[in-house]
């Protein structure tokens, strides 16, 4: 019924509801679950126009779950392709939903350059996600050197045709650019550069999904800190951000979800 009136509106306005999806990393003992139980605190001194989301380690999850309220989600970082099974150390997108998580980041760059996670594995990942129930947030960006070398776009484009699932729905399917030269430096593209990749996207998207491709949510991540989010979120086909260093202290991630429901 919610997810029928959402559509509606959706059609009707032909809005995306932004998400606000904060990355925590290897970040998280258990006191940090202090600063999540504040975010859930201050969410309710804002309007409910746009999803928040904590992707913690996966150790925090379950507590963090139970302790999230309806306002704020909770996801994971990565997920094994498979549903069960001998692989030790791996937890599956099975084992991640049961726990709580609705969303799963795939593909960011530090697990593709530091475990070697390519598009075609990524693209698994998205599968077991879709299969588990779960969101899938799959990450893409050039490096420096592409970006020198003027290779942006079709870098971009490259890496997501591999990496997204064959189907989709798209309500159940999140893109996040994160150029890699810009996560955790302080280094930000400009507006137009965001602009211009954020629409090779979206017709990217149109191209692959038809019509369900324009609700696909294409958040961008990378140095995004409450004092560029409001600039950042006004451009065209950017709907939400991926946060990382801003996303661990309650105080910044609700000031940068602030400037999404303003
Ligand atoms: C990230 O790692 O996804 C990220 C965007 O990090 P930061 O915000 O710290 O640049």
């Amino acid at each position: 019924m919610l997810g029928e009136r959402t559509n509606l509106f959706k059609m009707v306005t032909g809005m995306v509801r932004t998400l606000i999806a904060g990355n925590w990393k290897m970040n998280g003992l258990k006191s940090s679950l202090e600063e999540a139980k504040k975010t859930t605190q201050m969410l309710q001194d804002f309007p409910d126009k746009a999803d928040c989301l904590i992707c913690p380690p996966s150790t925090l999850v379950v507590p963090m779950k139970e302790m999230a309220g309806d306002r704020l989600h909770v996801g994971a970082q990565s997920c094994h392709p498979e549903a069960s099974g001998a692989f030790t150390g791996d937890l599956s997108a099975e084992i991640l939903a049961d726990a709580g998580a609705s969303y799963v980041i795939v593909g960011h760059s530090e697990r593709r350059s530091e475990h070697g996670e390519r598009s075609a594995y990524v693209q698994e990942q998205a599968h077991a996600c879709l299969r588990a129930g779960i969101t899938p947030i799959i990450c893409v960006g050039e490096s420096y050197a592409q970006r020198q070398r003027g290779e942006t776009k079709d870098t971009v484009v490259r890496i997501l045709r591999k990496s997204v699932p064959t189907l989709a729905e798209s309500e159940t399917l999140v893109v996040a650019y994160e150029p890699l030269w810009a996560i955790g430096t302080g280094l930000v593209p400009s507006n137009e550069e965001i602009a211009t990749v954020h629409g090779v996207i979206r017709e990217l998207l149109i191209e692959l999904y038809q019509d369900r491709g324009r609700e696909i949510r294409i958040l961008y991540g990378g140095s995004m800190k409450p004092g560029n989010a409001a600039e950042i979120l006004a451009i065209e086909n950017v709907n939400g951000g991926l946060i990382g260093g801003a996303s661990l202290k309650a105080d910044d991630f609700m000031a940068i979800y602030a400037t999404a429901v303003a």
